[in-house]
């Protein structure tokens, strides 16, 4: 058993500035849990917390019911990974998986046991005489997480643990992870600022901005249902479409009217939607949900290609005629040219709209 659970928790590294704000997680046992999130958002405040390698300002954090907000970080049965794997460098692979155990005065047989079981699981058994300098970025990044594996932690914290590695070794090492923690079976806490990582790895993902949390949810329902404009641009690749307009009503019927009229059309009288009458929203859809083929209920406009970006079996067309550039993903089958005019789709069955003031997602 290994439940994470954090209550109220800030961080203020000077006074009046809060690094983190009011956080609530609740991490069950067993969970891949990812914190994602832009660049200085709290993320490694937030982990460093949980390890105690930071103080928490107010709040209360909970490892098995059993608070630890001012526990020592070495009772806190929590191993950390780092970015950049803090491996001691005069040590060999198989000192610097067995130096933690040593300081603690476990046995010499029960060590070979432990470092030789996680070499078995990381496939580190012909490198375990070398030196960190003689191995590579994804090599040095696993005896990393040996390191951390062979103190049996209830709970395992990684930070950005792949951000120093090249693309192919990134795809490859979270790949591993992702195994590591089906036969591992134990609590992870995971922090990157890499929304595709968070999505492939999670059980569940918390978007953080400015010190708070946004949502916390499954990927697919941070996918499918963001709850406000942040979480909707921030999660999915290319980032959502946005377009600003407002309601209006007509007889019975409402409708989204884009800012400049370019987009006109029917909406689903919806009651929360009738609240919005005359209000100014955002209208939200995916790459996706725009394109050149017919969906089943449609609002097109007309648009130069300003870009395009082909990935093989799919292309990006990056289209103005809107305020906006709208990115609009077609299949790569038929070749366009730049500044070629063409008409787009918008599939009205997978629309999104946010409240122009609050960003909340409204429908
Ligand atoms: P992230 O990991 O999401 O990039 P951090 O948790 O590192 O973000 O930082 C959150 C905020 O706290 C940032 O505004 C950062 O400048 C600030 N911060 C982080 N560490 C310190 C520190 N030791 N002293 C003062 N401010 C800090």
């Amino acid at each position: 058993m290994a439940e994470v659970k954090l209550i109220n928790i800030e961080k203020e590294y000077e006074v009046g500035v809060k690094a983190v704000t009011n956080l609530n997680l609740s991490i069950k046992d067993k969970e891949f849990v990812v914190l994602v999130g832009p660049s200085g958002c709290g993320k490694s405040t937030t982990l460093r917390m949980i390890a105690g390698l930071e103080e928490i300002s107010s709040g209360e954090l909970y490892i098995d019911e059993k608070e630890v907000s001012q526990l020592h970080p070495k009772l806190r049965e929590i191993a950390m990974v780092f970015q950049n794997y803090a491996l001691y460098p005069h040590m060999t692979v198989y000192d610097n998986m067995a130096f933690g155990l040593k300081i603690k005065h476990v046995k010499k047989e029960e060590i070979k046991e432990r470092v030789m079981a996680a070499a078995k699981i990381l496939e580190l058994e012909k490198l375990l005489t070398k030196r960190p300098g003689e191995m590579s970025g994804g090599q040095r990044q696993r005896v990393a997480i040996g390191r951390a594996i062979v103190r049996k932690p209830k709970v395992f914290l990684f930070d950005e643990p792949l951000s120093n590695l090249d693309a192919k070794l990134r795809g490859q090492m979270r790949t591993e992870i992702a195994k590591l923690h089906k036969s591992l079976k134990t609590t992870i806490i995971y922090v990157t600022h890499d929304q595709v990582e968070a999505m492939t790895l999670g059980d569940r993902i918390a978007v953080l901005n400015k010190g708070k949390l946004e949502q916390y949810d499954t990927p697919m329902n941070l996918y499918n249902h963001p709850t406000n404009k942040f979480v909707a641009g921030f999660i999915g690749t290319p980032p959502m479409n946005f377009v600003e307009g407002k309601i209006a009503k007509e007889d019975d019927n409402l409708f989204f009217v884009e800012d400049h009229k370019k987009l006109n059309f029917e909406i689903n009288t919806s009651s929360v939607l009738l609240k919005y009458e005359n209000k100014k929203v955002i209208l939200g859809f995916r790459a996706e949900a725009v394109g050149i083929q017919k969906f089943s209920k449609v609002s097109s406009f007309k648009g130069k290609i300003e870009s395009l970006e082909i990935l093989g079996a799919e292309q990006y067309l990056t289209v103005s005629g809107l305020d906006n550039l709208i990115i609009s993903k077609v299949s790569a089958d038929k070749m366009y040219q730049l500044n070629d005019t063409i008409t787009l789709n918008i599939n009205l069955d997978k629309i999104y709209f946010f409240d122009k003031k609050t960003e909340k997602c409204i429908h």
